[in-house]
């Protein structure tokens, strides 16, 4: 069998309740015969949409997301969702680091080990994401960032743990409507940086993690990234927000990478 490839998205503060259900919807009946041994869709849809998101699909087949957890279970965190709020909405995987949370929320590495901890905690998978500004890459020091991100996040995190754990790569530079996709050469490097890591963090059982690319990937070049065998996936953001864009788009790229 080969291994399974995951396909994502984040709808970040985008699609009301009605509009998101209709889009899972649509989405989950769309890739149905895609066989989830194989594949893995996720989505991870706005707090207020979450409750009618897990009653509208089957999570076997399209596993829902939250965009993000506070550590603590309860007390004075005026704004913030709790681990055990979420735990009532069955949902199976929480985002954890998003570039948006550290660089307009201004979140850090020490805030998002927190987060992975408590995702763990409580039973949830942890998706973290990391990436480099382009500042960072501008003086070279991508590598460094990448792995004192992974270093930070994950501490204290155990190798039996890693099970509950994804990454997405996603550079800053590249992200959103003023986005620069990363070639195909690039995004390899970066994932290989990063899967390095991952072993020297958790030894072999660092090995299984899935690591994903996410940044402007569109339907002119996620097949050459899923092509690449460093890439477990593909995390997309503007280009899989209309349900029967994505279905194509993930039915090319797995041809591609089966081709
Ligand atoms: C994102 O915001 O995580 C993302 C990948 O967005 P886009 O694909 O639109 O760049």
């Amino acid at each position: 069998m080969s291994k399974k490839i995951y396909f994502g998205t984040n709808l970040k503060m985008y699609k009301n309740i009605h509009d998101t259900t209709a889009y899972l919807t649509e989405l989950a009946a769309l890739t149905a015969d895609l066989s989830p041994a194989e594949f893995q869709l996720f989505v991870i849809p706005s707090y207020t949409s979450l409750s009618a998101a897990s009653q509208s699909i089957n999570q076997e087949h399209l596993l829902l997301g939250a965009q993000n957890m506070c550590w603590e279970e309860q007390g004075q965190f005026t704004g913030e969702i709790s681990p055990l709020m979420l735990s009532e909405l069955e949902l199976g995987l929480v985002m954890i680091g998003h570039s948006e949370r550290r660089h307009i929320f201004r979140e850090t590495n020490v805030d998002e080990n927190k987060k992975v901890l408590a995702t763990l905690d409580h039973g949830f998978t942890a998706l973290l994401c990391i990436g480099e500004t382009a500042e960072e890459k501008y003086y070279g020091i991508s590598d460094e960032v990448l792995r004192t991100q992974l270093k930070v996040c994950f501490h204290n995190v155990s190798p039996d743990q890693t099970a509950h754990l994804w990454v997405a790569y996603e550079p800053v530079w590249s992200i959103g409507v003023n986005g620069i996709p990363a070639s195909a050469e690039y995004a390899d490097e970066k994932h290989q940086v990063i899967h390095q890591t991952l072993h020297e963090i958790f030894g072999e059982a660092g090995d299984s993690i899935p690591v994903l690319y996410g940044g402007s990937v569109n339907p002119g070049n996620a097949n050459e990234l899923i092509r690449l065998a460093s890439v477990d996936g593909l995390f997309v953001g503007r280009s899989a927000w209309n349900a029967r864009d994505f279905n194509i788009l993930i039915r090319n790229a797995i041809n591609a990478r089966n081709t």
